[in-house]
């Protein structure tokens, strides 16, 4: 029960917050039993070279609630986050990844993509991560230079020099890593230059008003900049139009992915959107 203490020392029952407190533990009762039902997909959105030609994915987690339908990553990540059923869930993210890779891998068209997933911290520092990445990429054949690890900057917190160890490990497989939200963190310069990161990712707070504010066309050019002197491939999330494109593209970032281009689908149509032209920059 939802027991509140008002400033006089009475207690007292707030029903909002017991509803709250009830809806938030079926979620979670609902969240453990979603891996072995077999609600979770994975839905990948294209990501595209400065012609408009995909080059990759990324990998985004669905679930489909028996009875509520769909659960937005929004909603449940964080709550998998805090219960450490994470963990289960993100090995389920990576070994779902892995197998797309290779289906992707077998044919001429696709074989050329790479995948990218996102990795919450608490995954990442799991003393067993190295070792269970290794052993979905052995156990499906997926090329390791395929597949791309996005962390954030959450993950840089704690033992910064634990974190850069382990990603030197799985680099050593092959894996590339990307730092997602690019720019929302805190720490991103001092880390920036001791992570051995392949890529950075300006997050869509800064794309999705590049038409119209000035701030956010100065702090995007100065990130792909940045970008560029570090040698770190430049992608931004977010691209919602024409306009947001031509801006990225004409001070050099080097990969875009948005809605411009493609909203999160199947796997299959994914690989029908990477057979078709690329979209123009007119
Ligand atoms: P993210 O990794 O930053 O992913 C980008 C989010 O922006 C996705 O939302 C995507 O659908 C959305 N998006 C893509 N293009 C556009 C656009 O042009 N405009 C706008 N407004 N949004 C766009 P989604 O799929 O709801 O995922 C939300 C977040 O949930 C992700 O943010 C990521 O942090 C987390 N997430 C998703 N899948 C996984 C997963 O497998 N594992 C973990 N740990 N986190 C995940
Ligand atoms: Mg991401
Ligand atoms: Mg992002
Ligand atoms: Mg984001």
């Amino acid at each position: 029960l939802a027991k509140l203490t008002s400033p006089n020392g009475l207690r007292f029952y707030d029903p909002a917050v017991q509803a709250e407190l009830e809806a938030r533990t079926s979620l979670e009762h609902d969240l453990r039993l979603a891996i072995e039902r077999q609600e979770f997909v994975l839905v990948y959105q294209s990501q595209v070279d400065s012609l408009g030609r995909t080059i990759g994915a990324e990998a985004l987690i669905r679930w489909e609630h028996p009875r509520n339908g769909f659960v937005s990553p929004g909603t449940f990540i964080p709550l998998a986050e805090e219960t450490g059923l994470i963990v289960p869930i993100g090995n389920w993210v990576l070994e779902a990844a892995c197998e797309q890779l290779v289906a992707w891998a077998n044919d001429e068209h696709t074989k050329h993509l790479t995948l990218a997933v996102n990795v919450s911290a608490i995954q990442f520092q799991q003393p067993d991560f190295v070792d269970t990445v290794c052993a979905m990429l052995t156990k499906s054949g997926a090329s390791a230079h395929r597949l791309k690890l996005e962390l954030t900057e959450s993950t840089m917190i704690g033992k910064v020099d634990n974190i850069i160890a382990r990603m030197h490990q799985l680099k050593a497989l092959g894996v590339s890593f990307s730092l997602d939200d690019f720019g929302t963190g805190y720490s991103s310069l001092q880390y920036l230059k001791r992570l051995p990161l392949d890529q950075i990712k300006i997050d869509q707070s800064f794309v999705c008003k590049l038409h119209r504010d000035t701030d956010d066309k100065a702090i995007v050019q100065t990130i792909i900049a940045m970008g560029h002197s570090l040698g770190l491939q430049v992608i931004a999330e977010g691209v919602e139009n024409l306009e947001h494109w031509r801006y990225l593209n004409e001070h050099q970032c080097h990969a875009y992915q948005g809605y411009y281009f493609c909203k999160p689908v199947s796997a299959t149509e994914m690989v029908l959107r990477s057979l078709a032209p690329p979209r123009m920059l007119t």
